[in-house]
């Protein structure tokens, strides 16, 4: 009970309230520094904008790396009716992405003059909740209805005990490992699944993780309710208005820039990134840096190594090493505070999965989603409410379709969905291939099957659709078991000048696979190096608000004997008996 106490006191004591938001004051010596990030995904982003609005950096003084010859990383989308649409991913977010809302909330709008990202995004999901009326189906187009997770007595009590566990006794266990197989069965674990990406072989912890940081989401699992979603894809709602701010205020971008090495010099156990090398158009070169200078590196991109295919080819599997990975392997060479990367990119079978964008140029395919989703997909109005996910598919199929349109070039009557399987080694129930040997035609056509559609009908679907698929080797590389020191601190004790960002850093307590880690590790960067008087927003604590715990419980409801009930009764009845509070339970 103590240390519930405690950790109560210090979530309060570090919560960013309103008192926290100060303006920061200008660190000494600022005019003086440079910062160079490698790569141009969310975390570089925010880093240099963080950089900028608390650290007093001029833009000039900042230059992002980036291997492609676009901004935004793993945040996609691209294309056009003709060719079709490609995104790889699509975002769910929720209320309590606090670091990425903060960002946001001083990001202008593209959309409408005085308007921030925040606003919009806001105003846009207050007017059009999410809501799914359909979340799964099965037996080729019958939809389910249930809404309870369908736990058993023995699974309420594993995922309670899970809750209470700490996260330094869990080791390197995976989900498989501690569950029941009763547990696999269950729609809580479809729901789980389907929705973050989570397969038998990943992390317990980081399912702990997501367990107590998304608590107040658990009631909504099986409708999707209070989950949030952007106007458009999310290069174009997200990445563009950040970048136009940052190129705006002078922040040098470097495209086709392949940082290759960081060079460190020692002094004791302190290193000092000295010499970037990189391979810029082709062309090496070397910046040399010093300990006045800041070096920040996504050390890892779940992106990495990404291919397409198109309607009539299957997307190349690439299993070569990747820059991202092969830069993480130098620099954690160097120092045993920098990570171990083989932790997370050494098994590319266990993290890679597919996923396909469809273009349907026409109405068939549009009715057919509608139907299902049992709504009308109109223009800025929540589509199917979230993925539908088919529950006896073989490669585990889900279909979504986000506000339309997607794309601010694509037409009124073109419908952008996005799919994705969590198992491409398996054969599919219609095409007798493996989901990773499988054309956008036949990608399309398994998806018809199992929304009940005869092979003789499929035809027109086929020629009204363009089918994109897109290979990720390293999906869900950042949820492979790990023990602590896999994943550097965003600054190591050890490092000088260089933090690390995005995905495998370690921020304790919050969830990978999500935007906010990244935009949360920015401003941890940001913060720390030019130790600022500002607190970094706090993670949001539901796991300790006494109304998240009991909503949850009453979905978990088979858990009326279990062990977290008891536990928060224990607290009502010792220490809340006769006050307000009784009846909360
Ligand atoms: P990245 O965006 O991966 O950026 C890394 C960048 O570094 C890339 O641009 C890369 O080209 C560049 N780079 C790599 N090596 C080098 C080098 N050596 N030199 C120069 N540049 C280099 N998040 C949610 O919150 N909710 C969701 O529902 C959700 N679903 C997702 C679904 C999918 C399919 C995907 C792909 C992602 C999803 N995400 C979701 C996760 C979210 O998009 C990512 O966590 C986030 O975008 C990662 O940003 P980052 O900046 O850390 O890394």
């Amino acid at each position: 009970m103590l240390n519930i106490i405690i950790s109560l006191a210090e979530i309060l004591r570090k919560i960013m309230n309103n008192y926290q938001r100060v303006t920061t004051r200008k660190p000494e010596g600022i005019e003086s520094k440079r910062a160079f990030l490698i790569g141009s995904g969310i975390a570089s982003l925010a880093a240099a904008e963080y950089l900028m609005r608390d650290g007093h950096m001029k833009g000039n003084q900042i230059t992002i790396y980036e291997q492609s010859g676009m901004p935004g990383g793993s945040l996609d989308g691209a294309g056009n009716p003709e060719d079709g649409f490609v995104v790889r991913g699509g975002r769910e977010m929720e209320a309590h992405y606090e670091c990425l809302w903060d960002l946001c909330s001083q990001i202008p709008s593209i959309e409408e003059d005085g308007r921030t990202v925040l606003d919009e995004f806001k105003e846009l999901n207050d007017i059009d909740p999410n809501f799914s009326n359909v979340r799964s189906i099965y037996n080729r187009g019958e939809k389910r209805r249930r809404t309870d997770l369908g736990l058993s007595e023995k699974n309420s009590k594993e995922l309670t005990k899970l809750l209470l566990a700490k996260e330094e006794n869990l080791g390197a266990i995976t989900v498989e490992e501690y569950f029941d197989k009763s547990f696999f069965e269950t729609d809580m674990w479809l729901y789980w699944r389907s929705m973050f990406a989570f397969e038998p072989w990943h992390s317990l912890v980081e399912m702990k993780r997501y367990m107590e940081r998304f608590i107040h989401l658990l009631p909504g699992m099986s409708t999707m309710r209070d989950l949030l979603f952007t106007k458009y894809n999310q290069y174009d709602s997200l990445v563009l208005p950040i970048k136009n701010l940052l190129v705006s205020k002078g922040v040098s971008f470097e495209y086709n820039t392949t940082v290759t090495d960081l060079k460190f010099e020692s002094a004791g156990n302190k290193k000092t990134v000295t010499e970037i090398c990189l391979n810029r158009n082709g062309e090496d070169d070397v910046v040399k840096t010093s300990a006045e200078d800041f070096v920040f590196f996504t050390n890892g991109s779940m992106t990495e190594n990404s291919t397409l295919g198109d309607m009539d080819t299957p997307p190349v599997l690439n299993t070569s090493e990747g820059a991202i990975w092969r830069l993480w392997k130098n620099v954690a060479a160097q120092d045993d505070s920098f990570g171990k990367p083989e932790v997370f990119c050494g098994n590319i079978d266990k993290t890679k999965w597919e996923s396909y964008t469809i273009t349907a140029n026409g109405t068939k395919m549009k009715k057919l989603l509608e139907d299902f989703a049992e709504r009308k997909f109109l223009p800025n109005r929540t589509a199917t409410g979230g993925i539908i996910t088919v529950k006896d598919s073989n490669w585990l199929l889900s279909v979504t379709v986000n506000r339309q349109p997607q794309f601010k070039n694509q037409p009124d009557d073109c419908t952008v969905a996005w799919a994705y399987g969590l198992y491409p080694d398996n054969k599919g129930d219609f095409i007798e291939k493996k989901m990773s040997e499988c054309s956008g035609k036949e990608l399309l056509q398994e998806l018809l099957y199992h929304f009940g559609i005869d092979e003789n009908d499929m035809q027109p679907y086929i020629d009204e659709c363009i089918v994109i698929p897109a290979m990720m080797p390293y999906i869900t590389s950042q949820f492979m078991p790990r023990v602590k020191g896999d994943r550097p601190e965003v600054i190591p004790e050890n490092s000088v000048n260089l933090a690390f960002l995005g995905q495998f850093c370690e921020i304790k307590d919050d969830c990978v696979f999500t935007v906010e880690y990244s935009v949360r590790s920015a401003i941890m960067a940001v913060y720390q190096f030019l130790n600022l008087d500002k607190k970094v927003p706090e993670i949001y604590g539901s796991q300790y608000d006494i109304r998240a715990l009991s909503d949850a419980l009453k979905t978990l409801k088979s858990d009326h004997e279990g062990i977290l009930k008891k536990f928060i009764e224990n607290i009502i009845k010792n220490k809340l008996s006769n006050t307000h509070f009784e009846n909360l339970l």
